[in-house]
Parts: C-alpha cells; sequence; structure tokens
C-alpha cells in the first residue's frame, strides 16, 4: 500500500510535524520526519485526533496483469478462432448457430447430445473453430464494459429480403470499436425475395465493400435454413483466422473469460468459461471474477467429462465458491495459497464497492474532507 511518512500524515492532518513526532514518541516510536509510518502507527495517530481509518484495499495486487506472464515467440501456437454471430432481429442468427451445430458439430460417442454451455467448437477440414452461442451484440456490450475482449471475427448475419436494419448498424459499429474482422453472411438466399445485391450496396455505406468491388470484405450467400452456403462460410472464417495469426501458448496457467454462470441446486455454482490462453486442467486454483475455487470437474460442449482444455475452448466447470458474472475475466494460479488471498481481496473489494454511497470511505478520502 501506499506508504505516509510522519511529515505526510502531518500534512493531511493538518497538524505540525513536531506535534505528530511528539506523539509517537509517547507511542514508544522514535521517528524522524521522513520516516514512513506502518499502517498501525498511522492508525494510533488518528484514533487520537479521533480520526477513523478505513484500510484501503489494494487494487494493484489483484490485478490478473500483475501475474500474468510474457510469452516468448517460439511458445506460442495457433488457436482456434471464436466468433461472435451479429446482426438484425430475425435474421437468422439463431438458425445459422443450429445449422452450423448440426452439420459441424462432430457429435460425442455418448449419442451426440449437445450441451448448451455458451459456446461450441465446430470443425472443418480437421480446423476447429469456437462459435459463441450468445446473442452477438450481447457478448460485445456486456464482456466489453466489463474489459473482456473474446471475439476475434464477427459474422453479421443480413437478411436478404430485408437488408440493412437498425441492429445491423449497431453490430458493425460493435465490431468496428472492438477492431474484430467483419465476414458478411447474407441469409435467406433461399426466398424468393432475396435481392443480395441490395445488401451489398447498402453496406458499402459501413465501408464493408466486397472484393469484386474493389474492397475486402467477404461476403457469403447462405440459407441457414436450408444449411446452404454453410461450408463456404466456415472455409472463409478459417481464411480470415489464418490472416489474424491468432496465438496462444498452451503450456502456462489459463486466463480467460466467463461465458455464462448460475447457480446449480445439485452442482453448486456452474460457470461456463472460454480459456483463451494457456491451458485449464482440474484441479487447478482458479480466481474467477470475485470469487474462486477449484476446478472440481470440466465438462465440453458435448457434454463430455474432460480434464484439460486448450487456448479458445469453451468449457463448463464446477468448484467455485460463488457464481461469477458472464463477462468477468479468470486466471489460475499454481499457488493454492496465492488464488486463494486473491480470491478473498478480490470478494471483500467487490463487498465495498456494492455498498455503493454507505462504503466506509478510503484513507485518502477521509482526509480530502478534513
Ligand atoms: P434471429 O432473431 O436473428 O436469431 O433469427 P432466427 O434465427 O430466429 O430466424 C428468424 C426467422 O427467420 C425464423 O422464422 C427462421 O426460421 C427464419 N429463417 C432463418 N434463416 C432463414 C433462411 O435461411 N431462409 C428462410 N427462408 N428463413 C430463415
Ligand atoms: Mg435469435
Amino acid at each position: 500500500s501506499e506508504t505516509l511518512t510522519v511529515n505526510g500524515l502531518a500534512e493531511k492532518l493538518h497538524k505540525d510535524v513536531s506535534e505528530i513526532i511528539k506523539k509517537l514518541m509517547f507511542l514508544g516510536i522514535m521517528a524522524t520526519k521522513n520516516q514512513d509510518l506502518d499502517d498501525d502507527a498511522v492508525e494510533l495517530i488518528c484514533s487520537d485526533y479521533n480520526v477513523t481509518v478505513e484500510k484501503e484495499i489494494i487494487l494493484e495486487d489483484t490485478d490478473f496483469d500483475k501475474y500474468r506472464k510474457e510469452d516468448d515467440e517460439q511458445d506460442l501456437i495457433e488457436r482456434p478462432a471464436v466468433v461472435t454471430i451479429m446482426g438484425h432481429v430475425d435474421h437468422g442468427k439463431t438458425t445459422l448457430l443450429d445449422s452450423i451445430r448440426h452439420t459441424k458439430v462432430t457429435a460425442g460417442e455418448a449419442g451426440g447430445i449437445t450441451q448448451h454451455i455458451g459456446a461450441y467448437q465446430a470443425e472443418n477440414d480437421g480446423k476447429k473453430v469456437t462459435f459463441l452461442d450468445t446473442p452477438g451484440h450481447e457478448a460485445f456490450t456486456s464482456m466489453r464494459s466489463r474489459g473482456a475482449q473474446i471475439t476475434d471475427i464477427a459474422i453479421l448475419v443480413v437478411a436478404a429480403d430485408d437488408g440493412v436494419m437498425p441492429q445491423t448498424v449497431e453490430a458493425i459499429n460493435h465490431a468496428k470499436a472492438a477492431e474484430v474482422p467483419i465476414i458478411v453472411a447474407v441469409n435467406k438466399m433461399d426466398k424468393e425475395t432475396a435481392n443480395p445485391d441490395r445488401v451489398m450496396q447498402e453496406l458499402t455505406e459501413y465501408q464493408l465493400i466486397p472484393e469484386d468491388w474493389g474492397g475486402s470484405t467477404i461476403f457469403v450467400p447462405i440459407s441457414a435454413i436450408k444449411g446452404e452456403g454453410i461450408d463456404e462460410l466456415l472455409e472463409m472464417i478459417l481464411l480470415v483466422a489464418e490472416m489474424e495469426e491468432l496465438k496462444a501458448n498452451p503450456n502456462k496457467a489459463a486466463f480467460g473469460t466467463v461465458i455464462d454462470a448460475q447457480l446449480d441446486r445439485g452442482r453448486g455454482a456452474v460457470a461456463s468459461l472460454l480459456v483463451q490462453d494457456g491451458t485449464l486442467s482440474v484441479g487447478d486454483s482458479i480466481v474467477v471474477g470475485n470469487t474462486f475455487g477449484r476446478v472440481r470437474a470440466m465438462v465440453n460442449d458435448l457434454g463430455q467429462r474432460i480434464d484439460k482444455a486448450e487456448p479458445s475452448t469453451p468449457v463448463e466447470i464446477t468448484g467455485l465458491n460463488a457464481v461469477p458474472q458472464a463477462g468477468d475475466q479468470f486466471l489460475v494460479f499454481t499457488d493454492e495459497r496465492k488464488a486463494r488471498q486473491i480470491g478473498e481481496t478480490r470478494q471483500q473489494q467487490h463487498i465495498v464497492e456494492s455498498r455503493g454511497s454507505q462504503a466506509k470511505i478510503s484513507l485518502d478520502d477521509l482526509f480530502e474532507q478534513i
């Protein structure tokens, strides 16, 4: 925490430094004016002036960035792209997600029952793509407002019989703000009233210009309901993914984001996580948002129990002390005590923050008011 010298304390209390030194001496602390005071000494002096001190919780110590190591280029390997499907209501987002799931998800031995864990992985030519199940702009707004960036590529679904609508524009703006490349899926091509040229024309206004017209945006005509154009769309996603050079280091403690979480009567806190870096393993000590725990069990999008999850893999875990929030980030700590310590601090911070206006003021605030 921020240390305070005798002089500093005197200034904050608007007292003479010699007066503070005298008080310290009285307490058995021999100090010069430039000496750092420990928290106990500060508290003792303050209580003498009838000033209560609330210890400030240090944000730095719980900041994940502090515990994540830089990677050497040689440790990075290719990882699957994480894709979000966006677009105007009724333009076919859900139908497209279902269609990809049915045609491109290799069913598990258990009978092919896929789990809805907020995301799933599809496969094309042996290469994986991770699709977020959450409607696009939610994924962008709620996650981004919490600092999480999980999408690598945005699929903009535009119904060929309807064209660019308000939420289409909203989606474009979200993707652009996040600097995420956009692939346009011109949907409902099976309809007689489909007019893909109009869609392309309208989108030029937003700098989404097809290659044929001198631009660089990929347009894929599809019919989500008939499953047409899905292969081509997947191919284009893989192409863009390759250009983006998406990489991660699987040989380190996992880091990622909560996609979804809820309380299950039997299993306790259940969280769907997207592993973005490192490898998540059963037994890992993990801090997730304002909670923590140990990964007790892990299930993939096919409902299969797994004990390891590599970068870009969505998983569902149990073992957390409380239910985190979508958009919360998580980090694994090799030292269990460290995880607990950081988890508990974050929990406390959260309680203090959510007390809102009733929150006890911090040391600094307090002194400001004197
Ligand atoms: P969302 O609101 O973007 O998720 O749109 P939905 O996937 O719920 O689709 C809205 C409506 O459009 C539903 O009635 C779908 O059956 C229909 N729909 C979606 N894709 C297609 C398509 O490719 N062709 C046709 N004809 N209808 C479609
Ligand atoms: Mg939908």
